[in-house]
């Protein structure tokens, strides 16, 4: 949800030339929590060699995005590109992630996307190796966070068609899992972004230590489920069952 400070300052931005915006002092915030963030997902063993990228809407019409062939480790702050909606780079002079795409669309169909982190964290990513979501009302925090997560077909990565994969479940689920390759959420920061991979593939690490201990899993009460939507709702989080508690 945009703040006060945010509505007025969103214009001063636009009014900016691509080198101003590029280095004015809210890019230089968004530029370090994309660094914090990408050393947490290298940290967390959550993207390998080149993988993964981070993107933040700065204003109305540019975007802030990790550079293509670099570890999310070691990124500076002269490696973030501006790009604007279209994928255009504005400012860097590194070249885009192409998968930028990918985010692009994201925010284009969805205004409370403020942020997206794609990653390939392993629990989460066995899942999409199999093409499903881990089962659902297990863990009060989880369901919270995310719920039911989506999955979007195999498509070949960086390609429009993969880009676009994601757009049935964009409004409805800030997690998805990308089908035989990874995941991607959204949120209004890169910081709370990341904590959905976290949430995410902690969910599946405890959902498979939880099959193998041989007693039948006990889910939530189906009346629990519903106070949790009800406090999402308050909280502003996206639920595909949402509809349980809205007005018929
Ligand atoms: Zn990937």
């Amino acid at each position: 949800m945009q703040t006060a400070e945010e509505a007025t300052r969103a214009p001063e931005i636009e009014a900016m030339t691509p080198a101003a915006a590029a280095h004015c002092a809210e890019a230089a915030a968004l530029r370090a929590e994309i660094i914090n963030v990408g050393r947490k997902l290298w940290e967390r063993r959550y993207v390998d060699g080149n993988g993964g990228n981070i993107s933040v809407r700065l204003g109305a019409n540019y975007v802030l995005c990790t550079p293509t062939m670099m570890s999310k480790r070691d990124l500076e702050p002269d490696d973030i590109c501006l790009s604007d909606l279209d994928g255009n780079i504005l400012a860097g002079d590194r070249p885009r992630t192409s998968e930028l795409f990918l985010h692009l669309e994201i925010y284009k169909a969805n205004s409370r996307a403020r942020a997206v982190v794609h990653c390939h964290p392993p629990y989460a990513t066995a899942f999409a190796m199999t093409g499903t979501a881990p089962p659902i009302g297990l863990i009060s925090e989880y369901e919270i966070f995310i719920g039911p997560a989506a999955v979007a077909p195999y498509q070949t990565p960086g390609t429009r068609a993969f880009a676009e994969s994601v757009l049935p479940f964009v409004e409805d689920h800030n997690t998805i899992l990308l089908t035989n390759h990874g995941i991607v959420c959204w949120a209004d920061t890169a910081t709370h972004a990341e904590w959905l991979a976290e949430i995410l593939d902690t969910y599946c690490k405890t959902y498979l230590i939880a099959r193998q201990i041989g007693q039948p899993l006990k889910p939530i009460a189906d009346d629990k489920i519903g106070e949790i939507l009800a406090l999402k709702q308050r909280l502003g989080f996206p639920d595909a069952r949402m509809h349980r508690i809205k007005e018929p």
